[in-house]
């Protein structure tokens, strides 16, 4: 289960980020996952919990994974018609040709993120 590294990346990504900013916690991660990213979003929860219970600094149970999917969306480059593949190499559903360009779905990113400095509440 990669989902355990690549959670593992954002959240010392995040952490190091809100440390420099002076935020005590994170309240939310938005993370960008396309559905031809190889990234399983139930997998990365699942990861998320794990760091949640360990005690990760900035990171509570309050913490929030928000999981953004990217639908997957490819053009022929011999029609120019926009289709949605179900795999990165995928037949043009019109001329049934496979030179097809892959123009989104492969994004995995930490989109944003909110923290707090702890003068609120
Ligand atoms: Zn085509």
């Amino acid at each position: 289960m990669h989902e355990m590294s690549l959670m593992s990346e954002i959240i010392d990504l995040v952490s190091l980020d809100a440390e420099s900013k002076g935020f005590v916690k994170v309240n939310k991660i938005h993370v960008v996952v396309g559905d031809l990213s190889n990234v399983l979003p139930d997998a990365l929860e699942l990861a998320f919990f794990f760091f949640q219970q360990q005690g990760v600094p900035l990171i509570d149970e309050e913490t929030e994974l928000c999981i953004i999917r990217e639908a997957a969306k490819a053009i022929c480059s011999a029609c120019q018609i926009e289709f949605e593949p179900d795999y990165r190499i995928a037949l043009c559903p019109e001329c049934k040709q496979p030179h097809s360009l892959l123009i989104s779905g492969e994004t995995f990113r930490v989109e944003s993120y909110e923290g707090s400095d702890g003068n609120e509440g």
